[in-house]
């Protein structure tokens, strides 16, 4: 894993021993499960969406590495209290970032921005990236899971 020791900043540990909005979620009214089956990954992603559209609640529970908690933990702290839209607009410039397609990373993305060295290692963009579409196939009420392997062209 040494090859991974510059992916390893203190807040990707910080969340992945400690895991923010992990568990259950009562009133939950949107819902996905996602799985990465190149890594093992798991995750199971619930949003409580008000009458406005915006994010009242997320949490999530799942299993897997360092990455892909850290990501879940750390993209639920960043969606929680914004609007359904904005969240999709960030899920696509974390995406961009992750897979190297931005020149620059933007502003809005904040602690987010720890995952930009991602990009160095084509396997843990799908790590990172779990928690996110999972998230988007959430707010659009997909019911089938969430894979990384196809349907997901990264
Ligand atoms: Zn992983």
């Amino acid at each position: 894993m040494s090859e991974f020791s510059d992916l390893y900043q203190d807040q990707i540990l910080d969340h992945q021993k400690n895991p923010r909005n992990f568990g259950e979620l009562a009133g939950a009214n949107h819902h996905a499960d996602g799985f990465n089956p190149l890594c093992g990954d798991k995750i199971s992603l619930n949003l409580k969406v008000d009458a406005k559209g915006i994010i009242e609640d997320i949490k999530f529970k799942g299993s897997g590495c360092a990455i892909s908690k850290a990501s879940a933990s750390m993209m639920t702290v960043a969606l929680k209290g914004k609007k359904s839209g904005e969240a999709e607009k960030i899920f696509h410039q974390f995406h961009d970032m992750v897979m190297g397609k931005s020149a620059k990373t933007p502003a809005e993305l904040g602690k987010l921005k720890v995952f930009a060295g991602v990009r160095e290692f084509p396997a843990r963009v799908k790590c990172a990236s779990l928690a996110w579409h999972t998230m988007e196939a959430a707010l659009h009420d997909k019911q089938e899971v969430v894979t990384t392997d196809d349907g997901i062209k990264e």
